[in-house]
């Protein structure tokens, strides 16, 4: 299989014909119709298939300990973008077939996954999969989890005939030696350096942060301005600060999601509830950047007589690649070694099993969005950079 002609084959599954993205979340018709396509690639190319009970599906060469496990992601945010993640899945398919074309039989198995639920579209936690099967996230956690109409991720599971009672750490990570994730770089790092593949170094400590901005809701044409205890200001004050503090600190600040409740264009709000995306180089760079948005909110609450919460949904530490392996690969492909302010099913892993990721030029460096872009010349660079690393660990 070609790389386009794997990307061609699910370019429509998922497709919001009114924006050019993809919305394919998790448990949705579309994630169903991707896990289709997932079984069927596996079955033409006689590999044994195993679905986890976070809904992980894992594509097999052979049974066996001390397995190479290569692949991504098919679910995507909100009008995502179609590389990110399943250019991972694809290129493992299309590595493999490179690979057996040329008469070359793996020395350990080989295991395409693709991962349940990286972008956290649905229920709010990213990488929930792979944080599930690895034990970092408690299945009553994951399963409580409400997407925005209210269902849980235990009704979601049900629904689409799932156990949610099989949720919970598996069994095959302890036959995973290896793991090797291919994905579009979210960045222009590549363009800069003038290469097609690169090698993960780190993943920046990032998470997301629910800011409740309360006051009191009234009538916008009959309450004074003086009177009022209008959140929004000390919102949209926030957003003002966090952009200045991200900027100052060479760190990462965004506000994507906001509810402003009771929600009418004639009425002051009660409530303004609004999530922080922070991501920076370090943990301790991370912290402050974070206490210092919290701290400015407060200060513009305060002044506004309203009042501010905040929640902490979840953190991720900071993630460094293994290093000899990191090395190795960098050498074999003669390719840059940068690190990347996005998170991964690879980061998450990487706390239990040696883990690389290669990372193809996305002329753009947008990602989670249409304009999200890779060439055919590089997706092919990709595939080869991934086969090479598989002749090399697993031969
Ligand atoms: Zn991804």
């Amino acid at each position: 299989m070609s790389l386009s002609k794997g990307l061609d084959a699910i370019a429509d599954i998922g497709l919001d014909p009114g924006t050019g993205g993809y919305r394919r979340f998790a448990w949705s018709d579309a994630d169903m119709q991707l896990r289709e396509w997932f079984v069927g690639e596996a079955e033409k190319r006689g590999m044994d298939i195993e679905e986890d009970g976070n809904g992980n599906q894992l594509a097999r060469t052979a049974e066996g300990p001390d397995a190479l496990l290569l692949g991504s992601h098919l679910d995507s945010v909100p009008d995502g973008g179609a590389f990110d993640g399943p250019l991972g899945v694809v290129s493992s398919f299309a590595a493999l077939d490179r690979l057996r074309a040329a008469g070359f039989e793996p020395s350990r198995p080989v295991v395409v996954g693709n991962f349940a639920d990286e972008e956290g579209a649905r229920f709010g936690i990213a990488c929930a999969g792979s944080q599930l099967a690895t034990g970092v996230l408690a299945p009553e956690k994951a399963l409580a989890l409400k997407d925005r109409d209210g269902l849980t991720m235990a009704e979601a599971l049900k629904a689409r005939g799932r156990d949610p009672r099989a949720v919970g750490r598996a069994d095959w990570l302890d036959d995973i030696g290896t793991f090797v994730e291919l994905h579009v770089e979210q960045g222009r790092h590549l363009v800069h350096t003038g290469d097609a593949v690169g090698v993960a170094s780190a993943i920046w400590p990032h998470g997301r942060w629910r800011l409740e901005f309360c006051g009191v809701a009234d009538h916008a044409g009959a309450t004074r301005m003086a009177d009022r205890h209008d959140p929004m200001g000390a919102y949209a004050a926030t957003v003002l600060a966090a952009r200045r503090l991200a900027t100052d600190a060479e760190a990462r600040a965004t506000f994507g999601r906001l509810e402003v409740a009771p929600g009418g264009t004639n009425a002051i709000p009660s409530r303004v509830r609004a999530w922080l995306d922070a991501r920076a180089a370090t943990e301790d760079d991370l912290e402050r950047l974070v206490d210092d948005i919290v701290a400015e909110a407060r200060g513009a609450a305060d002044a506004d007589e309203t009042d501010v919460e905040t929640i902490a949904e979840s953190v991720s530490p900071a993630v460094t690649f293994d290093v000899p392996l990191r090395d190795r690969l960098a050498t074999l492909l003669d390719a840059p070694v940068l690190a990347t302010g996005a998170g991964h099913d690879a980061g998450v892993l990487s706390q239990q099993v040696p883990t690389a990721m290669l990372f193809v030029r996305n002329p753009t460096g947008v990602s989670h969005s249409p304009a999200e872009h890779a060439g055919d010349a590089d997706c092919e660079a990709g595939v080869d950079a991934l086969a090479q690393v598989v002749k090399t660990l697993a031969s």
